[in-house]
């Protein structure tokens, strides 16, 4: 590509919003324009390395025996409603009306489809197994579109989806899966770590998210210090347990008044106690019914973890009037004694660690004291509902867990029936009995992984990029536009490296060489080539590696050998 002709501007200034690196230096780069809050148009460059990550997602998973198809954007809500999701889904599903007044909704993601989509193809065991995929736009309807293509609305996924016929031969395809991830994500030049996940609005049992490690990353992971294990906070899991309380030393429960404490903050200052004395009483909707969620006062309810151990399709919080209509009081006073409506109690173990605890009293202006588990009340379900914290004892090993901020790139899941029992996805076996296909999905962010790999590789001047994903390999400078040497010297060498298969861009502009530079370092090519009059005459180019800043000079004639051997090394995977 001639820069003289690319499609783009580069911007001295940029918008309030971008407040991570990757949305600045692609605004800055004019890779990006926002369209509307979290809607992007692409401009050449970008799309030069979306398609560049696109290429190694299809090639690695064409290796693993998967076939791309590729669904539509607007979905029916029958679909929806079959299998269930339609109802709560919530408000990330941006739904509309066609003309006749049937309902559709953006699809942001494809499992209702593809069930639907296989189920009138699957008939026999012996067509088994398929794994299908696309590479297509997604729409989320996100409460807080931010950080550029990180977070949009709009955005383009890698989609695919397993269809086994029982949960072992779905599980091998499930790690087959996270093989070919691992391959994506490292042919990107991407610094990454599977950890384990919460399985959230999609579903199933088990699942990880590929994260890339970078400081603006909005996800908090947390690993051992010695051993392999890594999780996401949401998933990973807490040394406590459920404790026997012996009766020695607790004392009757009284109920005291606490005028207008609402807060654990309010009612620890007003009765002088640490939070971890009391016992935070939340009341939840949970698929339809109301639940209260008891946890320690100095800790917080992980709702990820609520969701699991409820096998719930979501949980909300409830409003005033259900939280009255359950405890009798206003928000702020419930609490596991004396509730005015009998619901299920769901506790985390920190609950069970302490004797004579404090909580609301159902009693409006009320709290109780000495409040025992296993005297006073008991939960339904009792487990693991609160956050890990970095320093806790890993889970696996006599280890402790660091935390780090990571960008989720990726995600497998296993899914189970999910989706095939609803949708009636039914196969018959040997013998003419008929089941569900096992399935399992995973999802790949091609946007947010562009993004990611600037997050992770940028210095002041701007982007560094990986080559396998960089928009242009390598840039030809030529510094005097006014010697014709110097042009055609280019120009040769531009022809040169083209004709060899490289990706390379020469900047033919009339500008001054500083300006040249600075462009240089901001689109972040691999390699500069800079061909400048005085070298030029000893027969010499100058090559700039912009990861290293590292400069030396290299005779025209092997500027090719260079230049290929350095591309080859910096995309191989290892
Ligand atoms: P997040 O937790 O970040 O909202 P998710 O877990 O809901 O993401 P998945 O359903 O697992 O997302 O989607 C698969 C992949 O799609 C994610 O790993 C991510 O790379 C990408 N992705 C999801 N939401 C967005 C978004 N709003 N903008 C850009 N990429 C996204
Ligand atoms: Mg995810």
């Amino acid at each position: 590509m001639r820069i003289s002709q690319l499609f783009y501007q580069t911007m001295k200034e940029v918008p309030r919003e971008a407040q991570v690196p990757s949305h600045q230096l692609m605004f800055r780069a004019g890779m990006i324009q926002q369209l509307a809050s979290g809607i992007y148009n692409y401009t050449p460059l970008a799309k030069k390395s979306l398609s560049k990550i696109e290429t190694i997602i299809r090639e690695e998973l064409e290796k693993k025996g998967c076939q791309e198809v590729l669904l539509p954007v607007v979905q029916p809500s029958e679909l929806w409603e079959k299998s269930g999701r339609w109802g709560y889904y919530g408000p990330e599903l941006l739904r509309l009306k066609d003309r006749k007044d049937n309902d559709f909704c953006l699809g942001p993601t494809h499992e209702e489809v593809i069930t639907d989509m296989v189920s009138k193809v699957l008939k026999s065991y012996k067509q088994l197994p398929w794994n299908l995929f696309q590479i297509q736009t997604k729409f989320r309807d996100e409460v807080r579109p931010r950080f550029g293509l990180m977070r949009g609305r709009e955005f383009t996924m890698k989609d695919g989806y397993s269809f086994d016929v029982d949960e072992e031969a779905s599980k091998v395809m499930y790690w087959k899966m996270y093989d070919a991830y691992t391959a994506i994500f490292k042919r990107c030049g991407l610094s990454f770590r599977a950890v384990d996940a919460a399985t959230g609005n999609i579903g199933g049992d088990m699942s990880h998210e590929f994260q890339v490690l970078a400081q603006s990353g909005e996800d908090l992971i947390l690993s051992c210090d010695s051993c392999d294990y890594a999780a996401n906070a949401e998933k990973a899991v807490t040394p406590r347990s459920a404790q026997e309380l012996t009766e020695e030393g607790m004392e009757q429960t009284e109920d005291v008044h606490t005028p207008a404490c609402r807060t654990i903050e309010e009612i620890a200052d007003y009765l002088k106690r640490p939070a971890s004395d009391f016992i935070k009483s939340i009341i939840y909707v949970v698929d339809e019914e109301p639940v209260l969620v008891l946890i320690r006062g100095d800790l917080d309810i992980n709702e990820s973890k609520l969701q699991t151990a409820l096998s719930a399709n979501g949980v909300f919080l409830a409003d005033d009037a259900l939280v009255q209509e359950v405890s009798g009081a206003g928000t702020g006073f419930a609490g596991p004694v004396g509730l005015k409506k009998q619901v299920k109690i769901v506790a985390d173990y920190s609950v069970t660690e302490g004797k004579n605890m404090v909580s609301g009293a159902n009693k409006d202006d009320y709290h109780k004291v000495n409040v025992n588990y296993g005297r006073d009340y008991k939960a339904d379900v009792l487990g693991d509902l609160s956050f890990a914290q970095p320093g806790d004892k890993c889970p696996k090993c006599e280890g402790k867990l660091e935390d780090h901020r990571g960008i989720e790139v990726g995600q497998v899941f296993y899914l189970g029936t999910k989706y095939s029992e609803p949708m009636e996805c039914n196969y018959l076996d040997r013998d003419g009995k008929s089941h569900p296909a096992v399935m399992g999905c995973y999802g790949i962010g091609v946007g947010r992984t562009m993004a990611a790999a600037i997050e992770q590789n940028h210095d002041e001047d701007g982007m560094i990029w990986p080559a396998a994903i960089a928009p242009y390999e390598a840039v030809i400078l030529p510094l005097q536009m006014n010697k014709d040497e110097v042009v055609a010297a280019g120009e040769d060498l531009y022809t040169s490296l083209r004709d060899a298969g490289m990706d390379v861009a020469l900047d033919d502009r009339e500008e001054r060489a500083g300006f040249k530079f600075k462009d240089a370092d901001l689109l972040g090519y691999p390699l500069q080539i800079v061909i400048g009059a005085r070298s030029l005459e000893a027969g010499e180019v100058e090559l700039k590696i912009r990861k290293t800043g590292e400069k030396k000079n290299i005779p025209l004639a092997e500027v090719k050998s260079f230049v290929e051997n350095f591309l080859k090394e910096e995309k191989s995977a290892d």
